[in-house]
Parts: structure tokens; sequence; C-alpha cells
């Protein structure tokens, strides 16, 4: 991959960390740092809608490539929540411990504890043309919180091929097998694929 300089679409710092080594060595910058106040309000009904909304917002606020993720947790035992609301999930006002001891709440009594996080990513060129992936990583809700990496939900998500909590993983381990790793070696992928086959700059 060439170097260049890719504006992420999130004010989420953990995104931005994990993007940044995902996508080495292009520069991933956040909106502010170049000057720029990112706000786009999530209206979309699937987390592809909310991606692509999220990139055109920011590539109509700067003319510059945009990488934008939708991403988050879904429990088919609770019809699919959070789901596209999971940055939210019981409230917008609570922290994350409080938010995950809701969803543990949520599933007291359930037995099925199957959930997969998805990634829904977008890498917008410009107005007419961007890629679009969007993967899974699939895991277990365990009874209490694990582990202190990551973010979000991970304390409660157990990956039974690893034997711990996607809390519990290195970096380089998360990067290797979460939906976010997944969808962004797919989008390198194509970026390659079209960088060579037409021999431009992105
Ligand atoms: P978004 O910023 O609207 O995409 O919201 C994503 C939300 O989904 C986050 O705030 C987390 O609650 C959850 N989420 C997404 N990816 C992860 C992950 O890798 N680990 C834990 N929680 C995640």
């Amino acid at each position: 991959m060439p170097f260049m300089k890719i504006l992420l679409a999130t004010n989420n710092r953990h995104k931005l960390r994990e993007f940044s080594d995902m996508f080495a060595p292009a520069h991933i910058l956040f909106p502010q740092d170049e000057g720029t106040d990112f706000f786009h309000e999530e209206t979309g009904f699937t987390f592809h809608e909310n991606a692509l909304g999220k990139a055109l917002t920011l590539y109509r606020l700067t003319g510059s490539p945009v990488l934008a993720d939708d991403s988050g947790l879904v429990i088919p035992a609770l019809d699919g929540e959070p789901g596209i609301f999971s940055a939210r999930y019981g409230g917008e006002h609570l922290e994350t411990p409080e938010r995950n001891a809701y969803l543990l709440e949520q599933m007291k009594g359930i037995d099925s504890r199957e959930a997969f996080f998805v990634c829904s990513l977008v890498l917008l060129i410009d107005e007419y043309r961007f890629i679009s992936v969007q993967e899974t990583v699939e895991g277990e809700i365990i009874q209490k919180m694990q582990g202190t990496g990551g973010f979000g939900y991970d304390p409660l998500f157990y990956l039974p091929q690893m034997n711990c909590t996607m809390a519990e993983l290195t970096d380089v381990q998360k990067h290797q097998i979460s939906h976010r790793g997944r969808a962004a070696r797919r989008i390198r992928t194509c970026m390659n694929d079209l960088l060579t086959k037409e021999n431009q700059d992105l």
C-alpha cells in the first residue's frame, strides 16, 4: 500500500488506534486533527447504511479519502440486540461497565449465549467511488466481565477457540481475529488490487 492519508469518520479513540495498526503505513487521522469537527447522526437501519452515511458526511466536509466503520454486537437470543444501537444500548449516559452490566441483566435466565460482532467498513475514495465490506466474529456472552484490554463489550465476549475473552487478547491477537481486523484486511486487499490494476494514486 502506498503512503497515503486517510481520515477516519469516528470520534472513538479505540477505533483510531486499531485502524492505525491495521492500515500502517497509511496514516489514519482523526478529523479533529485536521481541523474538522465531525458529527454524523446515525439514522440507518443497517450497519452498512450507517458506515456509508458517516463516510459521505466526512468526505463532503473534507474532500479527502475517508474510512468509516459501523460496528456492534448482535445477540440472536435478544432478537439481534444491541445491534446497530450497541454504542447507546441501555441509554446514552451509561459508562461502559454500566452498559455491560445492563447487557448481563438482559441475558439473565437466557441459556443461548451465542453472539457475534459485526464490522461494516467503507473506504470512500470520492463521492462516487467506494469499497465496502462487512465481517463478523463469533463468540459467546459470559456471565461476568473478564479482562481489561480492548473496549466496549470485549470483557463479556468469550472466544471458545482462544479460551478467553476479547479483552484478554493482545492488540495483535485481537486484530488477527476480530470483525474489524477481518474487514480491514479485505479492504486492504481491494485497495492494493485497485492500485495495481489502475496504477493510480487514490
Ligand atoms: P459505532 O461507533 O456506532 O460503530 O458503535 C460501535 C459500538 O459497538 C461500540 O461503542 C461498542 O459498544 C460496540 N463495539 C464495536 N466493536 C467492538 C469491539 O471490537 N469490542 C467491543 N465492543 C465493540
